[in-house]
């Protein structure tokens, strides 16, 4: 199950534009890696995940509300992806990737991306 997963999304346009304004190269969607990376700094050994609040379960957020109803329906559908993202993460990891997940909420301030991603990427 992996219908979640829509391309060229908004927030991750965002981090692009981010991650483009601070001169780093980057590549999308690297279908040889494990989870299809959304971008993929080769160079940084950074491959970079941006993730729906909701579909993908961002601890303690606000966006990440569990639906009052049909919850049948959707508890295992967000059991399965976040079964699912720490796997790829794992895959990722022993392949010699820094992960990184950017949530759709934290691309709702710039400046705090921009200063996490500087720090992150090294
Ligand atoms: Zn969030």
């Amino acid at each position: 199950m992996r219908a979640v997963r829509r391309e060229h999304t908004t927030p991750e346009l965002v981090v692009r534009r981010v991650l483009h304004a601070a001169g780093w190269r980057f590549r999308l969607h690297k279908r040889s890696l494990p989870g299809s990376p959304d971008i993929v700094l080769r160079k940084h050994g950074v491959a970079i995940f941006v993730h729906g609040c909701f579909w993908h379960r961002h601890p303690e957020c606000r966006y990440a509300s569990i639906p009052k109803t049909r919850q049948e329906y959707w508890l295992p559908k967000f059991a399965a992806n976040v079964e699912r993202d720490a796997r790829k993460k794992v895959e990722l990891e022993e392949l010699g990737w820094k992960v990184l997940v950017v949530w759709e909420c934290e691309t709702r301030n710039l400046a705090a991306l921009e200063e996490r991603l500087r720090r992150e990427i090294s």
